[in-house]
């Protein structure tokens, strides 16, 4: 086709020149010359222009090289010889020169260089070390030459030795399965485990999964290992069976190969079915490069597995990729955090939120979490405080063999195993999302009490021979020493628990029989009051204990205390409304308070106290909050919420001086069977004012630390207000900066065309143009909810694979759009 040697041809022309170099006291150098996309460039032009390509690059050689100097090995390879003084000045050239090459339409050129120094390899070996040196710069897009180094040899050697012996190490058992241990946060107790493949190898010693799975994936021969896996747990579970030991599910991960190279669902569920074993006892890990691929078949994969009724995991959840999208449009049952998070825990506080807001969305998506690198104690506390339901780490065991895990049991060292129908009331107790209780109270004002930084919170189980506190938080603890001085993180026995204690259970007890949540007000033993809010959680079904969740809303001092004259005083200070009413006789008494006088002022008597107070409160209501007020203000409402919740308490607007002022309205019962009730109203204006702007920071705090947190490969977002087409880059990574496109400006889509031209791919850059336009985003926004791309950059040299997605997002000063581009992964081209 070029007219350039063979390969014989060259290795003997070679040799000679190589002689001749090394007589002229000159250093040889190899050259193996390849074209970067050589498939891509002829299935997007055709073979004859890709055939018209490679003719010009050969002449091209024969003028930087000379005839006799270089070769055409067939494809896309070049060969050529030259002395070391002068590769690199002539390297350059060329590869400047072949950017012109068939009118423009070329492509990148890889060069790998071998410096035969003392002239001891063969031009052979040679050549073939020269491509070594080529192949290490694959994932590069641009054009460029590297040196070969005895590593890439040894690598090269390493990657060839672990496809060889793949079949013998699996007969062999020099693979063998380890297991390390998934401990429930509640009861410290293994609820699963992960296999985790060794390769033991009789010269090597034992090589690491990283070692060789990357190695495996890459000759696409990794589903012989995972299905090898797969086949040793299921006989792990058999021997497990006969020895009458407890069985915890196991788990497998899967790579995306498996899913491209054979049927994985079908081959996994036969495997199993075969070995009569049950579907809940395999959990499937996935991580998130498995579904990046081919995202419809992957999903379809998954919801197979799901359906037959093996559990999938998505494992390393905020390694990378789309993980927002990726949880939006695949169901799974649990989600592991990347190991990432548990090491960043220490750093700062901004970590510590970022999890425990990651911990409580999957919560409430249903789903349960795993954080994995758990290594110390302090570690442990805070995830199972913020409501991770599993732990897994070097703190509670490395993974180990079978046959170490059975020694274990022998030497009574092993970690208990948790009892299948425990299960789910530990999923309970773990799930139950301390976070939602504390939503009923009111955060800001219990901090300012100045007591506890947070509310105090528990869960306990009770039995009729033992309390456990299960899960509470610092708070928690602090309060039930301060109150009843016990030490609730030590162990106690039945005995060993006090009276005042004693009296603290009974009380919180008081929830069991009813299946809703229950509010509870107690006096201490100090006489100050505390409102309790408790719930039964769950009941575990083996041993009958019965899980409660405890908050502590409220304490109140004993000065501030129960009798009414107290109350009533201490109300007035807070409240400019106070009602006493008999709920018989609707008779009832007013007292009405300066703001800034503790005494009270005024008194009024009067009858008919439900309907006067309504008329009265309707006259001057804010109109939109009109039909509540009118749904929850009347007897037998506010009765009956008093009666299953201890309070009715009631926020509205009154319209004072022709302006809307917040007012809180509290009703209470004087005592427990007691008819009369004393209602408080309270300006409240300025707190909900300002918790309305709390609200408002706290809402573009949370959107900005998930998005961050969410979107840690968001290689850049950006806010393009509609009306004006002006933008602001919110956020960008290094890499995407190093293209030094402007951060804010006029005219966004004007402006991303023209740099569409520089940082583009230039075969996507139509692609882009055309669709990446106001109107198309707009009229797909409104089909679809959203719009979305796929193209190629170049940054930093590299051909990078990004989605660009654009949402439309109302704001009150008019439409903004939000832009993100996200890196998909680089593809083999
Ligand atoms: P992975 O699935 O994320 O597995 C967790 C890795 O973290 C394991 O490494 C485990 O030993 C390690 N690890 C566990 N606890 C701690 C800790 O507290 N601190 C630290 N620093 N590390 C901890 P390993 O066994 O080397 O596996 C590495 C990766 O190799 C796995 O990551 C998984 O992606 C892959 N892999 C392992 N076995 C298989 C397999 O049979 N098939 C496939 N396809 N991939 C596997
Ligand atoms: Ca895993
Ligand atoms: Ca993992």
């Amino acid at each position: 086709l070029t007219g350039l040697p063979t390969m014989t041809r060259f290795f003997e022309l070679a040799t000679n020149s190589r002689n001749k170099l090394l007589k002229e006291g000159k250093c040889p150098v190899l050259l193996f010359l390849d074209f970067s996309g050589m498939k891509y460039y002829n299935s997007q032009y055709g073979f004859s222009e890709g055939n018209k390509l490679l003719i010009e690059f050969a002449k091209l050689l024969v003028k930087y090289f000379k005839n006799e100097s270089c070769g055409h090995f067939g494809q896309d390879h070049f060969t050529a010889i030259t002395s070391l003084d002068k590769v690199e000045d002539t390297l350059k050239s060329l590869l400047k020169d072949s950017e012109k090459l068939n009118d423009g339409k070329s492509i990148p050129i890889r060069v790998g260089i071998y410096k035969n120094e003392e002239g001891i390899e063969d031009v052979p070996i040679a050549c073939d070390r020269a491509k070594i040196a080529c192949n290490a710069l694959r994932n590069t897009y641009i054009s460029g030459y590297n040196y070969f180094t005895e590593d890439m040899l040894k690598e090269k050697m390493y990657r060839q030795y672990i496809v060889n012996n793949l079949d013998k190490a699996i007969k062999e058992k020099w693979i063998k399965v380890y297991y390390q241990p998934i401990v429930r946060a509640v009861s410290g107790k293994v609820c699963e485990e992960e296999a985790l493949a060794r390769w033991i190898d009789p010269v090597k010693g034992m090589l690491s999964p990283a070692e060789f799975i990357p190695v495996l994936e890459n000759v696409k021969q990794i589903h012989k290992l995972d299905l090898f896996v797969v086949s040793e747990v299921i006989n792990k579970i058999i021997s497990q069976q006969k020895a009458g030991l407890q069985i915890v599910p196991q788990s497998v991960n899967l790579s995306r190969y498996d899913f491209e190279t054979c049927d994985i669902v079908e081959e996994i569920r036969t495997l199993v079915d075969k070995a009569s074993i049950s579907h809940d006892l395999i959990t499937i890990e996935v991580t998130e490069s498995v579904i990046g691929s081919n995202f419809d078949y992957i999903k379809e994969q998954i919801e197979k597995f799901r359906s037959y009724g093996f559990a999938v995991w998505l494992d390393d959840f905020g390694s990378g990729y789309s993980s927002i999208d990726t949880l939006q449009s695949i169901q799974f049952d649990l989600i592991k955090f990347d190991m990432r998070f548990v090491q960043r825990l220490n750093d700062n506080q901004n970590s510590k939120i970022v999890l425990s807001d990651l911990i409580r969305m999957a919560s409430s998506l249903n789903i349960d979490t795993v954080c994995e690198g758990v290594e110390t104690k302090e570690q442990m506390h805070f995830l199972q405080d913020i409501g991770c339901s599993k732990l897994q780490g070097y703190y509670f065991t490395k993974p180990i063999s079978f046959e170490d895990i059975l020694k274990r049991y022998e030497s009574g060292k092993q970690i208990g195993f948790e009892e299948p129908l425990q299960s789910e009331y530990f999923e309970q107790i773990g799930r139950a999302n301390l976070y939602d209780l504390s939503t009923i109270v009111n955060e800001e004002e219990y901090s300012s009490q100045g007591l506890y930084k947070t509310i105090p919170m528990a869960i306990i189980e009770l039995s009729n021979e033992a309390v456990k506190y299960t899960r509470s938080n610092a708070s928690f603890r602090t309060f039930m020493k301060r109150s009843f001085d016990v030490d609730i993180t030590k162990k106690r026995g039945i005995n060993e628990i006090s009276d005042k204690e004693k009296s603290f259970i009974s009380v919180i007890k008081q929830c069991v029989q009813s299946e809703n949540r229950l509010f509870i007000d107690e006096k201490l033993p100090d006489d100050s009051l505390v409102h309790y809010f408790t719930r039964k959680v769950s009941v575990n079904p083996v041993n009958g204990r019965i899980a409660i969740a405890v908050v502590v809303i409220s304490i109140k001092s004993a000065e501030e205390g129960t009798t009414y004259e107290n109350i009533a005083k201490a109300l007035t200070r807070d409240y400019f409304n106070l009602f006493y009413v008999n709920t018989e006789t609707e008779e009832f008494i007013e007292y009405n308070s300066k703001f800034d006088e503790d005494d009270i002022t005024i008194e009024r008597h009067g009858t008919d106290f439900f309907n006067k107070a309504r008329s009265d409160a309707l006259k001057r209501l804010y109109p939109q909050d009109r039909d509540e007020f009118v749904k929850s203000f009347n007897k037998e409402y506010i009765l009956k919420e008093i009666k299953e919740q201890g309070t009715f308490t009631l926020t509205y607007r009154l319209l004072i001086d022709d302006s809307p002022v917040y007012l809180n309205m509290k009703i209470m019962k004087m005592g427990q069977s007691s008819k009369y009730i004393i209602i408080g109203v309270s300006n409240v204006d300025s707190q909900m004012r300002q918790k309305e702007a709390l609200d408002r920071v706290k809402q573009e705090q949370n959107t900005y630390l998930r998005l961050k947190a969410l979107s840690e490969d968001y290689l850049c977002i950006y806010t393009v207000d509609l009306n004006s087409e002006y933008y602001v880059e919110s956020s960008a990574l290094r890499d995407y900066e190093s293209l030094g496109i402007s951060k804010e400006g006029a005219d966004f889509f004007k402006v991303s065309h023209y740099n569409a031209k520089k940082v583009v791919y230039k075969d996507d850059v139509n692609l882009y143009i055309d669709n990446f336009t106001k109107e198309n985003i707009l009229k797909t926004i409104n089909e679809k909810g959203m719009f979305e791309l796929k193209y190629h950059m170049v940054i930093n040299d590299k051909l990078v694979y990004v989605y660009l997605k654009a949402v439309l997002v109302k704001e009150t000063d008019g439409d903004k759009l939000i832009v993100g581009v996200t890196s998909l992964e680089e593809k083999d081209k």
